[in-house]
């Protein structure tokens, strides 16, 4: 642990000890400010180990406990954001939300949801709800860290030379594999095959993965029955992917609106930006697309003075402390210092076509 974070974590305590952390969270200043919560995924088997951003069930199921202890109030995150405009959230209040549409989101995280009565917004991408296959970028390094053990990657195709599998020539692989995948141009399908291949190297059996839906999202008939039992299913783009041009940016929020319109009667309004990735001149484009609000993925509090369009998030990882979570309940976590969000590699932001 670092310096800084052993610092940080000591006056956390203090503050919770003291009795500032809970003063503040029965603050005016706190209830004028809403606090989004980011998830992208909840381990179902060795995804957790692979990357933090898949928290185990347990410890969701303890963070919507300290929710509901802590006395937070759970809004829906239109409801929310229009309370909070009009200064008349509640006390502590918190919208939850989830990036992508992983299956472990139907399967593990909307039962517990709805066991504690919490609202949810899902963001969700569609492409790969309708080819129902594993999702190309998080797969190809899924893959290329299960085979770790192998020490060495041959595969004359794609490589000049053999590659380490150790944690750098890994994710160099993996940016060099999705860099050729965009390149070729590869359908679905293509991409698919590719990741077959790249398995049978690994000696990492794929079709097992498939048949456990190891990093699948939901599928066709899981997002309708989602959008049935309530979930507030918003705009993540359809292929996760954002466009510098406003025409191909908007392409991708249309097709993207149109599938989510098959799933839930509820017209979208919300956007996430995919990685957390925006430019400047994103706002604009979503806001002239007709939405109403866009999250980011740098940890804050919302205000009313913050744009809609690049409201901050609280991304929850395994390495969030519970102390960390409660302090951001309160508010506390909000004035100490952070680490800006580093984006996740292979959210790709694709070049403008010459006629954007
Ligand atoms: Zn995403």
């Amino acid at each position: 642990m670092s310096l800084l974070k052993a610092g940080k974590l000591g006056l956390l305590r203090v503050l919770e000890a003291t009795g500032v952390s809970d003063r503040l969270a029965r603050s005016a200043w706190r209830q004028d400010r809403l606090l989004i919560l980011c998830y992208h995924g909840i381990a179902r088997f060795d995804e957790g180990e692979w990357d933090g951003l898949y928290i185990p069930s347990a410890m969701f199921r303890r963070r919507m406990e300290l929710l509901a202890e802590s006395g937070c109030h759970v809004l829906p995150l239109g409801e929310a954001l229009q309370r909070l405009n009009n200064h008349t959230l509640p006390e502590r209040a918190v919208a939850i939300t989830f990036d992508d549409g992983f299956v472990d989101f139907y399967q593990v995280a909307l039962p517990v949801l709805e066991s504690f009565g919490f609202p949810v917004t899902l963001y969700l991408t569609t492409y790969y709800v309708d080819y129902n296959r594993p999702v190309f970028d998080p797969m190809c390094s899924y893959l290329l860290w299960k085979g770790r053990d192998k020490g060495v990657l041959n595969w004359p195709g794609m490589f000049g030379s053999p590659v380490t599998l150790d944690k750098e020539g890994r994710s160099q692989a993996a940016r060099a594999i999705k860099g050729i995948a965009l390149e070729r141009d590869l359908s679905g399908r293509q991409k698919d095959a590719l990741l077959a291949e790249l398995a049978s190297k690994l000696g990492v059996d794929y079709e097992e993965l498939c048949q456990r839906r190891v990093l699948h999202l939901v599928n066709p008939e899981e997002a309708a029955d989602m959008g049935a039992r309530g979930v507030d299913l918003e705009l993540h783009t359809h292929r996760h992917r954002e466009y510098r041009g406003q025409a191909r940016m908007w392409g991708e929020l249309e097709d993207n609106r149109q599938r989510l319109a098959t799933f839930s009667p509820r017209e979208p309004r919300h956007f996430c930006y995919t990685g957390g990735v925006h430019l400047p001149q994103f706002p604009g484009y979503l806001r002239d697309f007709g939405l109403l609000s866009a999250t980011t993925c740098e940890p804050g509090l919302c205000t009313t003075s913050s744009n809609p369009f690049l409201l901050p998030r609280l991304v929850d990882t395994v390495g969030l402390s519970d102390l960390e979570f409660r302090a951001w309940l309160a508010g506390t976590g909000q004035l100490l210092p952070t680490r800006p969000y580093r984006q996740t590699e292979g959210q790709l932001l694709e070049d403008a076509d010459p006629a954007d």
